[in-house]
C-alpha cells in the first residue's frame, strides 16, 4: 500500500457510517443511490484499497459522479475527507488501467493540445493587441489565464489582464493547462506541472495569480510550495486603493465556488470587493454551506445532464430582485448560466470593470 493509500485508509476508518453526508450530498439528492453518496464512496474506497472489489462500470460511475464539492467533508462529524478518498480511488483505478472513454479522451486531449478543450489555436490569441507593458516582461507576479479563460472567455481574460498589467503583472509566454482536469480525474500531470513551473521561473515571479478556482486549487494543492498563489480576488482586494473604483447603485449576490471557498477558505476577498462597490445580499446557502454549481470534479464533461440538474438547484437559491449574480470561477459562471439563471451571472472582474471610474 502506498503512503497516500495508507493515509486515505486511515481517513476511511474515521467514517462511522452515520449518514450525515447523505443529507447534504447534491449528487445523492439527484440520483438517490447509496453508492452515489459520500458514505457509499467511502466504502468503495475501502474495498478498492483492500483489493476486495471488482471494477465495473457501476463502480467507475459512483466515483466519477462526485463533483468533489466538499460539503460532505464540511459536515462530517467524524472528520473524514470523502473528496480526497474519491480522488485517490480514481488515481488507483487509472493506475490499474480502469477508466471511462470520457476520462481517456480528456487526458489525451489535454496532453496533445496543452488544454482540456482540444483547441489547436494559439493559447495567447486572447491577448493579441494587448501588449505586455515594458515592466511586465519580468515580474514578481504572473497571471495564469487557464484553459477556460484563454479559449472560452477571451473577453474576460482581456478585462482581467487589462487591470493586472497596470499593476505590473506578467503573462507566461507558453502557458499550458495547469493539469487540474486530468489530476482530478485520476491521471498524472507531472509534465504539465514541470512545463508551467519552467515558464514561471523564466518570468522570475514569486506569485501566481489565477482567476479560475480549479487552477487556483491545483496550484495550492499539487504544485511545489515555492510560490505564493493568489486568486485574482485576493490580489485585487490587496490593490483596491489603486483601482479607483466608483460606487454603483446596484444589488448583487455572490456564489461561492466550492474549490475556492470550502476547499481553500476564500470567502472574504470577493465579498470585500463587492461591498466596496455595491450592496451584497447573501443567497440562501453561502460560504461553507454553499451549494455546488455541479461543474467540478469532471462531472460537467462526463455527466452533463447531472451537472445541469445540480446547476438548476443552485439557481433556485438566488434571491429575487437583484441586478447580478457574481462569482469567481469560469466553470461556475458557465454552469449557472446554462442552468437557466434569469439573472445575469458575471465574474468578480466584470463587476470591477463596471465600477472602474473613467
Ligand atoms: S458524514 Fe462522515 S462519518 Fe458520517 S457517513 Fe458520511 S463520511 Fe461517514
Ligand atoms: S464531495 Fe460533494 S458530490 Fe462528492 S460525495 Fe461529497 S457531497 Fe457528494
Amino acid at each position: 500500500m502506498s503512503q497516500q493509500e495508507k493515509l486515505e485508509s486511515s481517513s476511511i476508518l474515521k467514517c462511522v457510517r452515520c449518514g450525515t453526508c447523505r443529507s447534504v450530498c447534491p449528487v445523492f439528492e439527484e440520483i438517490g443511490w447509496e453508492s452515489k453518496t459520500a458514505r457509499g464512496r467511502m466504502l468503495l474506497g475501502q474495498g478498492l484499497i483492500e483489493n476486495e472489489l471488482e471494477v465495473d462500470e457501476e463502480l467507475l460511475e459512483s466515483l466519477n459522479m462526485c463533483t468533489t464539492c466538499g460539503i460532505c467533508e464540511e459536515k462530517c462529524p467524524a472528520g473524514a475527507a470523502p473528496p480526497k478518498i474519491v480522488e485517490t480511488a480514481r488515481q488507483m483505478l487509472v493506475d490499474k488501467g480502469h477508466h471511462t472513454n470520457s476520462q481517456e479522451k480528456l487526458y489525451n486531449n489535454t496532453m496533445e493540445y496543452g488544454n482540456s478543450l482540444a483547441e489547436a489555436s494559439d493559447r495567447n490569441e486572447w491577448a493579441v493587441g494587448l501588449q505586455p507593458a515594458e515592466n511586465t516582461l519580468k515580474s514578481d507576479y504572473v497571471y495564469f489565464v487557464g484553459c477556460l479563460g484563454a479559449y472560452r472567455y477571451p473577453k474576460l481574460a482581456r478585462k482581467t489582464y487589462s487591470i493586472l498589467r497596470k499593476l505590473g503583472v506578467a503573462l507566461l509566454k507558453d502557458e499550458k493547462c495547469c493539469g487540474s482536469p486530468i489530476m482530478r480525474t485520476g491521471f498524472n500531470a507531472d509534465k504539465l506541472v514541470s512545463h508551467n513551473l519552467e515558464q514561471i521561473k523564466q518570468v522570475g515571479a514569486h506569485t501566481i495569480i489565477s482567476s479560475c478556482a480549479g487552477c487556483y486549487n491545483t496550484f495550492k494543492k499539487n504544485y511545489p510550495d515555492e510560490f505564493r498563489v493568489m486568486h485574482v480576488s485576493e490580489f485585487l482586494e490587496e490593490n483596491l486603493s489603486r483601482l479607483n473604483l466608483k460606487p454603483l447603485d446596484i444589488i448583487v449576490t455572490y456564489h461561492d465556488p466550492c474549490h475556492l471557498g470550502r476547499s481553500q477558505g476564500i470567502y472574504d476577498s470577493p465579498r470585500n470587493i463587492i461591498k466596496s462597490i455595491c450592496t451584497l445580499i447573501e443567497m440562501k446557502r453561502s460560504k461553507d454551506q454553499a451549494r455546488c454549481c455541479g461543474g467540478g470534479g469532471g462531472v460537467r464533461m462526463a455527466y452533463p445532464n447531472l451537472s445541469m440538474n445540480l446547476a438548476k438547484k443552485r439557481v433556485d437559491d438566488f434571491p429575487r430582485n437583484i441586478d447580478y449574480v457574481v462569482t469567481a470561477c469560469h466553470l461556475c459562471r458557465n454552469n449557472l448560466i446554462e442552468g437557466g439563471s434569469e439573472i445575469e451571472v458575471i465574474d468578480i472582474v466584470d463587476l470591477i470593470c463596471l465600477s472602474i471610474a473613467d
